[in-house]
């Protein structure tokens, strides 16, 4: 069986004491894909200590050098492209097809911030004297803890890692434990294109330990994280004595609210794909929808046939739509959940159960006649399962859109603009969509949620990166003494 390494200080190592974990196959666990080190908290401080002694070189390295990095960086993740992608999808179970998705996506983002070292720019302002020069430079903000979720184990960390770096921070980073191998492809592609050691270092291990020393350790300045809001919650305060920078993105109860002038077939299929599609396991799922009552029957029938004839099995056999649930305990909390919307007098009229055999593989499921107060209509579950609600008419169905904790995305299928551009309005959220499915972002766009689901701190991608991954000086440069 393989075992990997972590890079700490530019070299490959195991954990101190030779503690490991296994990665395991969701389609097939019994097959470990390999083993893990699991780190101390000594070796983590070990990680740290070593982005900041790289911190000062990489920070005075010229920005478009950094750049050139990530550029070769994004043409060696090009050419692993397939070999990434099916590392992903026998990780994290998602089919083959997302999983490219996916792997493109960070080989994209790479290439935006490679340009990125040739664009940032300070500003230069009038000054209220003659001889001085008044101007703002952009700074990189230090060493940079990045922590980050199981089910986009490729995209989220290259949307983390390739402005830390290009903005000249230097990074300590810990994939999730369920999904650590495809992340450690990425480092691979930037170590080969050319970066000096100790400027990323990649570390695996528990998040209680290995993830609360990146949090808490005083030579961290920032910490990005994307997770469950139980654990980010935590993060946010452990992070506070030290006064860190902190950027949470978090869990989604998205909601696609279908009106009545829409196309049924295109809202059901824009339902299968944000609910369904990666098995419900994204932040962005759809996992409520919210339907206006005179077409809720018609719409209702069709989306539970649809559900019936995907084909749920492993993501690697290319006639597989749906991948499995990540872990056996992501399966139970969906087969919990289904539990619940029965007890709580929801109507299961799709799935509900096991789809098959040998790996966790659930079925997409589909409640109606939930009522907004019920617990599958308020917590995020993280599996495929839909709750259907139905609303008297356009108000009612924004007023149950906005009625969760959390505020990610928010869709609405309709060709009614004036509805469509109200409803972008009153959303409370941080992404609308209109007639596309919820799930899905471009990587130039800003990326966050209101509410439980974030920090509401700093947004993510495209220009809004250099926000966190920098600091803002003030030079006042008196030149005529
Ligand atoms: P999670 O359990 O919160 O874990 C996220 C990361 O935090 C993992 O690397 C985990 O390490 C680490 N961690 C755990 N406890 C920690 C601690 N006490 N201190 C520091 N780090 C700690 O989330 P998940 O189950 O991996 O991912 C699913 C969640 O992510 C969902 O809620 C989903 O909505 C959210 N998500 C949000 C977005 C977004 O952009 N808004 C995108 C994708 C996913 P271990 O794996 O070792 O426990």
């Amino acid at each position: 069986m393989q075992t990997f390494y972590n890079l700490i200080g530019g070299e490959w190592v195991t954990a101190s004491n030779g503690a490991v974990f296994e990665n395991r196959n969701p389609a097939a666990p019994q097959e470990v894909l390999g083993l893990f080190p699991r780190l101390t908290r000594e070796d983590t401080r070990r990680a740290i200590e070593a982005a900041r002694a790289a911190f000062p070189s990489w920070a005075a390295t010229p920005p478009p050098q950094r750049g050139a990095i990530l550029f070769e960086a994004s043409r060696l993740i090009d050419q692993r492209l397939e070999n990434i992608a099916v590392t992903l999808t026998r990780e994290e179970g998602k089919t083959l097809a997302e999983a490219r998705a996916e792997v493109r996506r960070a080989r994209d983002i790479f290439r935006y911030y490679a340009g990125e070292g040739w664009r940032m720019s300070g500003t230069v302002l009038p000054s209220n004297i003659q001889g001085e020069l008044l101007y703002t430079r952009r700074e990189p903000l230090g060493v940079i803890s990045i922590i980050t979720p199981w089910n986009f184990p490729v995209a989220i960390p290259a949307w983390k890692i390739a402005p830390a770096l290009v903005y000249g921070n230097t990074v300590v980073f810990k994939p999730a434990s369920l999904a650590p191998q495809s992340s450690l492809m990425l480092v691979e592609a930037l170590v080969e294109a050319g970066l000096p050691p100790g400027v990323l270092n990649y570390v695996t291990g528990s998040g209680g330990e290995v993830g609360d020393e990146m949090v808490t350790h005083p030579e961290v300045n920032g910490v990005s994280f994307t997770g469950s809001y139980q654990v980010g919650v935590q993060v946010y305060q452990k992070a506070a004595p030290t006064m860190k920078r902190v950027q949470l993105e978090m869990g989604g109860k998205n909601a696609l609210v279908i009106l009545a002038d829409a196309d049924l077939n295109k809202a059901v299929q824009l339902a299968v794909r944000g609910g369904f599609g990666l098995t419900g396991q994204a932040c962005t799922a759809t996992s409520r929808v919210i339907v206006e009552e005179r077409i809720a029957d018609a719409f209702v029938t069709a989306l539970c046939e649809a559900a019936n004839n995907l084909v749920v099995g492993d993501g690697l056999d290319p006639r597989t739509e749906m991948g499995p649930a990540v872990s056996r305990e992501q399966m139970e909390t969906d087969l919990q959940y289904v539990r619940i919307g029965q007890s709580e007098g929801a109507k299961l009229l799709a799935g509900g159960d096991i789809a098959k055999q040998g790996g966790y593989f659930v079925q997409p499921t589909v409640f109606d006649h939930v009522e907004p107060e019920m617990r599958i209509a308020q917590e995020e579950i993280f599996g495929p399962i839909i709750a259907v609600i139905r609303a008297k008419n356009f108000d009612d169905a924004i007023e149950k859109t906005n009625a969760v904790s959390y505020g990610l995305v928010a869709g609405i299928v309709t060709n009614d603009l004036q509805k469509a551009i109200t409803f972008a309005e009153q959303a409370d959220v941080g992404v609308v969509k209109v007639n596309e499915p919820t799930t899905g972002l471009a990587l130039q766009a800003p990326f966050g949620g209101f509410k439980c689901s974030s920090a509401n701190t700093f947004k993510e991608q495209g220009q809004s990166a250099v926000e966190f991954y920098t600091r803002t000086k003030t030079v006042y440069l008196g030149y005529r003494t």
